[in-house]
């Protein structure tokens, strides 16, 4: 039984390369039974248009040249794909059949859809014996053999037994999309990107469980992303806005690809098969998802005033000129907007009942929720006079509004008009993990953050993560209120289930906000990236973990243009990470980073001058909560060494933990056992640090515990451990609980750059996170 059908559109099979990309998709995504719908390779349909027009004036001379054009380009992809024997047959079938073609345009005698069925069966033909090679038992199908569609009326019963009979359930079936046949057996399309249409009509015959488009964007976007790079993919869209894109003549999705899955559980997804990982966009029955922004672009239309339409007149027309129509009815008087090629045959249809009131105009068309239409059609006038574009005709129709304009709409004046009506739109859902001491002030902050978030992106938190309970509301949870909400609505959860409905989450950017302290939640950041989410953490775990692991985050969340910050993982809210990144941008070199990276070891050394002995400082600072409950935690200098290597990270050196030199801060018998155990062994600790201290004293010096990075002519030397410092020394003046970085560089030689204040806290730290988040915000936007 067939389960899947999925769909390779023109744009991925451009190339021998893309035919072997999506030979892996089927390898990987399909079993035996399923159904590969192809488009013509590349822009091969463009080139037997060519042909075909060619045919029309009779250029001969023109016409060689296009068959050679097509000749080469499939020629090369045999070549390329194919070996042996299969190579052989394959070019001679093709040799033929151009042979055919170009005795058929001699004699005068060329059928258009027959000629622009070539693209298919040769797109067809070449995956399936490509598979075959590849050890795959598939077959090529001529849909021609499959759909019957006379006068453009397709014959469902008909067409389904002959699915259920020709498609094969122990093989890979890769059929032609876009054509069918009339009862005659003559070839017809489904019209321009009618293989998307192909695909939904299988997949209604066989009843399969999924429809995949697979295509050379990611999914359905804000707008076209090849055009605006800041286009907002979507994860989910409703069935009814695809169709209203569609109908606009967006290329995404032929304009019926929806129509056969009416009234069936057929789920339809759009996805890239030049990333195959990431998620893609799902369009959903009306209902399942919130209602998005969309901006299409038209080119060369013709606007013709129709004073009397008959009952299904449109309907008839559309179906026979194969191409978008859009009517607006303008009191009465329908106005339809239609691709200036077809208007002559519409002209010509409707004789004395219609005029051409607009030739050749562009413009574009806005798709929103309907209640935001009139504002957006404002907005929409006022970005036309900001950019001096002249409106020509516009329209407020249902669910969508048209602009029409002199002039083409240009990949900047999109971006513009795109940025102008969007913008404001989006959403951004947080998910804050970990509620201890910095995520309740944090989350307590929020409510006054939001005007100013807002002043960016509209923001809601939608999810509080602890360990073990879940509380999840994708409408937005009320921070204000949030205790209340927890105790009627958490839940248990499992690691699975948050990442489920993170993916599920139906919002333009996400972020997971990691305030845990917990290395098992930042192992998950990677599955994070895969939903999409932007990350911001405290946790100092994932930008410590192995480099291997940590390349591949960076990666993947660098492929999505998803944002990771981390501010507050070193020195809570001091902005040392900003600074770093701030002398690379501007062009200098940092050639040392050092000073005291712990909150906790600041407040113990600076205290200490002899007169208490240490452990008994250590024990007071535990008892003010200003050390981790096994205070070890702090002494073994493994939080230093890891703030360490984060900085090191920030300045691009490929460095792993252990290759920070580390010595702790205590001696290596405490290290065993448990805490309360160690208790009895203090002394040892006290003699530790007293001998140190001592020996410092003699030579006026005071004890620090330190970091130090020195990157000197590409060599790299890093360590953290106990230093004597002179009493001069901007590290020996340090305030109690102070954390102080201090950086050279080639501008900061002699005189270094020094940002000193506390580094630990819940408040600072948690406005520290605040900072990221706005940042993220502010990008956003
Ligand atoms: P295929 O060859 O896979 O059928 P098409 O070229 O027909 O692909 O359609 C995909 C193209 O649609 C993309 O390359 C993109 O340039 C364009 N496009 C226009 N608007 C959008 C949108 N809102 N979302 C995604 N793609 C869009
Ligand atoms: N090859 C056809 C076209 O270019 C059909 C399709 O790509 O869906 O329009
Ligand atoms: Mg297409």
């Amino acid at each position: 039984m067939a389960k899947v059908v999925h769909k390779f559109g023109g744009s991925s099979l451009s190339s021998a390369a893309r035919y072997h990309a999506v030979a892996n998709i089927v390898l990987a995504h399909s079993q035996a039974g399923d159904l590969v719908v192809v488009s013509a390779a590349g822009k091969t349909t463009d080139t037997l248009v060519k042909l075909w027009q060619t045919f029309e004036q009779q250029d001969l001379h023109s016409g060689m040249d296009v068959i050679s054009l097509l000749r080469n380009h499939q020629q090369e992809l045999i070549q390329e794909l194919l070996s042996g024997k299969r190579k052989a047959q394959v070019l001679i079938q093709l040799e033929q059949e151009l042979t055919q073609v170009w005795q058929a345009f001699e004699q005068g005698n060329l059928q258009e859809a027959a000629l622009l069925a070539h693209g298919e069966l040769w797109s067809a033909r070449l995956l399936s014996a490509y598979l075959q090679q590849l050890g795959v038992e598939a077959q090529a199908l001529d849909a021609r053999q499959l759909l019957c569609a006379p006068q453009g009326q397709l014959l469902h019963r008909v067409n389904e037994q002959q699915c259920q009979r020709l498609i094969g359930a122990d093989k890979i079936n890769v059929i032609t999309g876009f054509i069918a046949a009339d009862q005659q057996g003559q070839t017809v399309t489904l019209g321009r990107n009618g293989s998307d249409y192909s695909a939904t009509l299988f997949a209604r015959y066989m009843d399969v469980d999924e429809v995949c488009i697979w295509t050379d964007t990611q999914g359905v976007f804000s707008t076209d992303p090849r055009k605006v790079a800041s286009a907002q993919k979507y994860h989910k869209i409703c069935r009814a806005q695809a169709q209203l894109l569609a109908a606009l003549g967006n290329p995404v999705l032929h304009a019926k690809t929806l129509s056969p899955l009416h009234g069936t559980n057929i789920k339809l997804a759009v996805r890239s098969s030049y990333d195959s990982d990431a998620l893609g966009t799902e369009v959903v029955r009306e209902g399942g998802c919130k209602h998005k922004h969309f901006i299409t672009t038209l080119a060369q239309q013709d606007v013709i005033k129709v004073h009397q339409l008959e009952q299904g007149e449109l309907e008839q027309l559309r179906r026979q000129l194969q191409t978008s129509l859009i009517a607006c009815d303008v009191k009465g008087v329908w106005h339809l907007v239609v691709p200036q090629q077809h208007s002559g045959e519409l002209l010509h249809h409707f004789g004395e009942r219609a005029q051409l009131l607009e030739s050749n105009v562009n413009g574009f068309a806005l798709v929103a929720p309907q209640r935001e239409l009139e504002k957006c059609q404002q907005q929409v006038k006022q970005g036309l006079s900001e950019l001096n574009l002249n409106g020509r005709f516009s329209y407020l129709g249902e669910g969508y509004s048209l602009q029409l304009t002199d002039e083409e709409i240009g990949a900047d004046s999109l971006g513009y008009l795109h940025q102008r009506l969007l913008g404001a739109q989006r959403q951004l859902a947080v998910v804050v993990a970990g509620l201890g001491n910095v995520g309740e002030v944090f989350v307590a902050q929020f409510a006054q953050q939001l005007a100013r978030l807002r002043q960016h992106i509209d923001v809601k938190v939608v999810a509080l993560v602890r360990s073990e309970t879940l509380l999840f509301d994708p409408c937005g949870i009320d921070t204000e209120q949030w205790q209340t909400a927890w105790e009627q609505n958490a839940q248990p959860y499992t690691h699975d289930e948050l990442l489920s409905r993170l993916a599920q989450l139906d919002y333009e950017h996400k972020v997971v906000i990691d305030i845990t302290a917990s290395e098992a939640f930042s192992q998950l950041y990677p599955q994070f990236a895969k939903a999409d989410c932007h990350l911001i953490s405290a946790n100092k775990y994932a930008g410590t973990a192995p480099l291997v692991w940590y390349q591949s985050l960076k990666q993947e969340l660098a492929q999505r243009n998803l944002q990771w910050r981390y501010n507050t993982s070193v020195g809570a809210g001091l902005p040392i990470n900003f600074a770093l990144a701030d002398l690379q941008n501007s062009g200098d070199r940092v050639t040392r980073v050092q000073g005291v990276f712990s909150g906790t070891l600041s407040w113990l050394c600076s205290q200490y001058d002899g007169s208490e002995s240490f452990s008994q400082l250590l024990l007071k600072a535990q008892e003010l909560g200003f050390t981790e409950p096994d205070p070890r935690e702090d002494l073994s200098g493994r939080d230093v060494q890891r703030k360490l290597l984060i900085l090191a990270r920030e300045l691009g050196l490929e460095l792993e933990l252990n290759d920070i030199e580390l010595s702790a801060l205590m001696p290596s018998q405490l290290a065993a056992g448990t805490w309360l155990e160690c208790q009895g062994k203090l002394d040892a600790l006290d003699e530790f640090v007293a001998t140190r201290a001592q020996q410092a004293a003699v030579e006026q010096k005071v004890l620090r515990y330190n970091a130090d990075l020195r990157i000197e002519q590409g060599k790299v030397e890093a360590k953290v451990g106990l230093v004597a410092v002179p009493t001069s020394d901007p590290l020996a003046g340090l305030q109690p609980g102070d954390n102080i970085f201090v950086v050279n560089s080639n501008w900061y030689q002699d005189n270094a750059l020094v940002i000193q204040g506390p580094g630990a806290g819940k408040e600072v730290t948690a406005a520290g996170v605040h900072s990221d988040l706005y940042w993220l915000a502010s990008k956003l936007s």
